[in-house]
């Protein structure tokens, strides 16, 4: 007993496995062996196994202080928990010889106290990610043990320990002084600020007796074949205590906030899980969140001072995750997690919600003195705004803003409470936090000085920005709410400001380039803490929370909600399932909602960017300023079809087949790569009289019925009707998984001679092949990079065979390879047809054939090839701007330096990640195979798209390909810098590491 009489637990001398063992077997019976040390803070835990192969849990523990009392109690809950929640996993107690649950017995070290537990399965919390379902259910159990434990009567003698909730400030300050680092000091204190708001309340708090240590450790779950997670075990009741009953919720939060990207939403999830079973008060919907904090900091200063006396291995594993939780917990607003934790259990945001909406639907005055009309400002991703302007250039969206204001001196600007603002983008993910980027508040933009009046009496109450109380009575009887001010320059004579008054004026620039921003929200943060303001932007996932809490100030303000809405992703999602053929998949379970692209980001529907490693048309980076020009520009003079006379498609085709060895000189224009190579197979066909043709294994080619048979990447595959009589496939030349590996330097001529031998066996079947149409590096069928020879040896064999050789260059053309213009350039040959799409038109559908004027004459029978869109005047613009922008840019060369650094640093992820299998590329065309085990190479697919789903999380965009499904494609912009082969690099190996 400590001197203020309360029970000490401490952590005793641990014995020899063996002693324990002996006494194990001579106290209960059992003929156990194999110990295993497991962790634990003040027992000595160990898993031990009868000849059976059943295992137990033998506890060894010091005495307490207070004697055998203790333990008694411990039992009765373990006793009680186990009759009144038999749905519960808890352990048995095997009992001793003698009856007795535990057994004291004399060892080397001292009495200790000795009990054996039943072993259950499952693996800790602290161990596994955890589903989202998995985290609700951990919030019911902690309910089911808070209800069950309801029933029992308070403890005659009080139990304390450094564990109880109600002590976390005597605790953290006990050991604070062990912390060194700053920062870590100012979230403790950040926190535990909220604790001290929060502990007067904890003595009326319902009360009883609670586990008080389902943390991370004592929590069992496994994973049923079908991939859910349930929890298997609740351990280790010695913590118990008789207290405020949220304490039991707190302390599973707090914990469950560990290794998080997001931890509202995981609180979100317990605490709705336990609600669910244990409905809490609106006061233990305050105090759970401080109080789950306080048990973060309680743990992080707790375990840095002791190992800062002991390393202990418990200890610094624990801290390597706490801190970096309480960062992140310390920066949310208190007020707003109660919001939050409370639209999770579905009620009103705050009790007051609702009142507080009504009573700023009206303005008691107007809020200036100038009539003035309001000019809706939209800063959203899909703003016209952004069209033509660096929305990160200050200067630039200022005379962008000016332009819409300018027209009307007495004009001033509205931009939206609660729209994405996308001068606030920024990327999704990283494993930090999510880009606020949702504004909070209606922004007036006003001139610098412009008066500003109260729209609503009020009583000033801090000069950190301007906050106005408001005391007004409703129906229902005195109600406060605050208003928050920014970007004004207090002008009010005295505290109480009535309405009409003058308040301040407009003062000081946004920062964004939005001039004079004068900003207003309502708030009813329920505890307003001075200095710590009202955030001025909030993240969309707490857009909803807010939308409760903050009242949109737009009516108060006597203004019209303006802004021009677009749909969210779920509309745009259900009427693409309505009105689109299911076929045409989207990707991502969850699709975002793209509005804006911009070089090699796009940005979505809330201003959050991607980094797009995958979206292979936009050659020369997503909306290119000259590219969008050239368009524009021919736009207004002149687009008709290809049977007119126009400069532009004799000049693009010129500047085309210069970059093309001879005799490669004549164009077909077409609008898609599957209608250019099914135009190469009929000239083909046509060209030689024959009708068969040879692939590679694994190719795609296209989408019409023609290059769809010639697609065995599709005729394979789910739904594939299988090859055409007509179709030939050569062996795919894949030195990762086919016959002749990376360590065989003849790979390429003896995949060459597999292509030989099955030209020979055409010609000597009768059906002699018309052409050979073959990628140049293969895309779809997952980045295979060709052997040297492999394409000469193949061409040739294909020419004596009789056929025309067609190069497929759709995905790979226009300097992406870095080491040559063209990919069949690669193998020092000249195909008789070459094909071209997606990168001529950055986007725009222009596709191409490039022939011989030999073979483009003997395609001329007399019958007329039209293409009404192929080669118009806008296509040939763009085409010829595009070509332009790589040779000017040096995006060729260019591709070489960031493609050697990207298979440089994708290689350093493959040594630390055994999950990927192959890393290969050329160029800025690179491959990531993942593979399930590096021996069999079974191929990761499930996996694969996993990583596509967390890359997502993480703002970069991915997608897998392949013929097994399993390769990352990387296929960017071709301005990618190193600077973005890090962000995807780095995103890549966290991702990994939590697969
Ligand atoms: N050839 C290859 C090699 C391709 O990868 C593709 C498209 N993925 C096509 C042809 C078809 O091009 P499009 O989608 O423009 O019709």
């Amino acid at each position: 007993m400590s001197a203020d009489g309360v029970v000490d637990l401490r952590r005793p001398e641990p014995l020899e496995p063996d002693e324990a063992l002996e006494v194990v077997s001579s106290a209960f019976g059992l003929a156990v062996s194999h110990p295993v040390t497991l962790g634990g803070e003040f027992d000595q835990n160990l898993r031990v196994t009868d000849p059976t192969g059943r295992h137990y849990l033998v506890k060894v523990s010091a005495l307490p202080d207070a004697g055998p009392s203790t333990a008694d109690w411990h039992e009765r809950i373990l006793l009680h928990l186990q009759t009144t929640a038999p749905e519960l996993p808890l352990p048995r107690l095997i009992p001793a010889l003698g009856g007795h649950r535990y057994v004291i017995a004399p060892t080397s070290k001292g009495d200790r106290m000795f009990r054996v537990l039943s072993w259950l399965t499952g693996a800790p919390l602290a161990e596994q990610e955890h589903s989202d379902e998995l985290l609700g259910e951990l919030g019911r159990v902690a309910g089911l043990v808070s209800n069950a434990l309801a029933s029992m009567p308070e403890p005659s003698t009080a139990i304390t320990h450094d564990w109880d909730m109600r002590r976390a400030r005597d605790v953290v300050d006990r050991s604070i002084g062990a912390v060194d680092d700053p920062q870590q000091q100012a979230d403790v204190s950040e926190v535990m600020r909220w604790f001290d708001t929060i502990e007067p309340l904890l003595a009326d708090l319902p009360r009883g007796v609670a586990h008080q240590d389902l943390n991370d450790s004592n929590i069992l779950a496994t994973t049923d074949p079908d991939g859910r997670q349930r929890i298997s075990g609740v351990l280790d009741i010695y913590d118990a205590l008789y207290t405020a009953r949220v304490a039991e919720l707190a302390v599973a939060t707090g914990y469950a906030l560990v290794r998080k990207q997001d931890p509202m939403h995981v609180a979100q999830l317990v605490v709705a899980g336990f609600n669910a079973v244990a409905p809490l008060t609106d006061d233990e919907l305050a105090a759970v969140f401080p109080l789950a904090a306080a048990r973060l900091a309680m743990n992080a200063v707790t375990w840095t001072q002791r190992n800062a006396n002991t390393r202990n291995d418990h200890g610094a594993r624990r801290m390597q995750h706490t801190w970096p939780a309480l960062a992140k917990v310390a920066r949310i607003d208190p007020d707003y997690a109660e919001a939050a934790l409370r639209v999770a259990c579905g009620r009103p945001a705050h009790p007051d919600a609702r009142r507080v909406a009504a009573a700023v639907a009206t303005p008691a005055a107007p809020w200036s003195t100038a009539e003035r009309s309001a000019v809706p400002v939209d800063t959203g991703t899909a703003s016209d705004l952004f069209d033509v302007i660096n929305w990160d250039q200050p200067a630039e969206v200022g005379r962008a803003v000016d332009g819409l204001l300018g027209s009307r001196a007495d004009g001033f600007g509205v931009i939206d409470h609660l729209r994405p603002n996308l001068l606030w983008a920024g990327q999704r993910g990283v494993g930090a936090d999510e880009p606020a980027t949702t504004t909070l508040g209606t922004r007036l933009l006003l001139r610098e000085g412009d008066p500003v009046t109260c729209p609503l009496g009020g009583v000033i109450e801090t000069g950190d920005g301007l906050v106005l109380r408001h005391d007004v009575v409703d129906d229902d009887g005195p109600l406060t709410f605050r208003t928050h001010w920014h970007g004004l320059r207090p002008t009010a004579s005295g505290p109480d400001v009535a309405a009409g008054a003058a308040l301040g004026s407009a003062h000081g620039d946004a920062g964004d380039g939005l001039g004079t921003a004068v900003g207003v929200s309502v708030s009813l943060a329920r505890r307003h803490r001075p200095g710590a303001g009202w955030p001025e932007r909030v993240t969309p996932g707490a857009a909803a929370v807010f939308a409760e809490l903050s009242p949109d100030p737009a009516a108060l303000l006597g203004l019209e909600r303006a802004s021009a809405s677009t749909l969210r992703a779920q509309n745009v999602l259900s009427i693409r399932r309505e009105r689109l053929a299911s076929s045409q998949r989207a990707y991502y379970r969850a699709p975002m909602n793209l509005q804006r692209g911009r070089g090699v980001w796009l940005y979505d529907e809330d201003g959050y960017g991607y980094l797009d490693s995958l979206n292979n048309v936009t050659h020369v980076g997503h909306a290119d300023p000259r590219v969008a020009e050239a368009s524009r520009r021919q736009m207004n003079k002149l687009n008709t079809n290809s049977r007119f006379l126009y400069e532009g498609i004799s000049t693009y085709a010129q500047k085309l087949t210069d970059t093309l060895p001879d005799p490669l000189n004549v164009v077909f224009f077409v609008c898609t790569g599957s209608e250019a190579n099914d135009l190469a197979v009929r000239i083909a066909r046509q060209v030689t009289g024959r009708a068969d043709i040879a692939i590679i294994d694994g190719a795609y080619h296209g989408n019409t019925g023609v290059v769809t048979g010639l697609s065995p990447n599709r005729y394979k595959g789910p739904g594939g009707a299988g090859a055409p009589p007509t179709t030939h496939e050569v062996m795919i030349p894949d030195r990762y998984r086919g016959p002749f590996g990376y360590d065989d330097p003849d790979a390429g001529s003896k995949y060459g001679a597999e292509a030989a031998r099955l030209f020979d066996d055409m010609v000597s079947s009768g059906h002699p092949p018309a052409a050979f149409l073959a990628e140049s590096l293969m895309g779809t069928a997952g980045n295979i990079v060709f052997p040297d020879g492999f394409l000469a040896t193949a061409f040739a064999a294909a020419r004596a065979a009789g056929a025309l050789v067609i190069s497929d260059e759709v995905q790979v053309g226009v300097g992406r390879m870095a080491d040559t213009f063209w990919g069949f350039e690669l193998g020092g040959v000249v195909p008789d047809i070459v094909t071209m799409g997606k990168p001529l038109g950055n986007g725009h559908p222009l596709a191409a054939v490039v022939t011989t004027r030999e073979i483009a004459d003997a395609f001329d029978t007399g019958m007329k090839y039209f293409n009404t869109f192929g080669g118009n005047p806008v296509s040939c613009a763009i085409g010829s701007a595009v070509l332009d922008i790589v040779l000017d840019d040096g995006l060729q060369q260019h591709a070489g330096e960031v493609g050697r650094y990207f298979a440089d640093s994708l290689r350093q992820v493959q040594r630390r990640r055994p999950i990927i299998g192959d890393v290969r590329g050329q160029g800025l065309y690179l491959g990531v195979e993942l593979v399930r085990d590096r021996d069999t190479k079974e191929p990761a697919k499930a996996e694969a798209f996993e990583v596509t789903e967390l890359m997502k999380a993480e703002g970069v965009i991915v997608f897998p390909n392949g013929v097994h499904d399993n390769v990352l494609k990387i296929k960017p912009p071709m301005i990618f810098q190193r600077e973005h082969v890090d962000i995807y690099c780095e995103a890549l190996d966290r991702v990994l590491s939590r697969l």
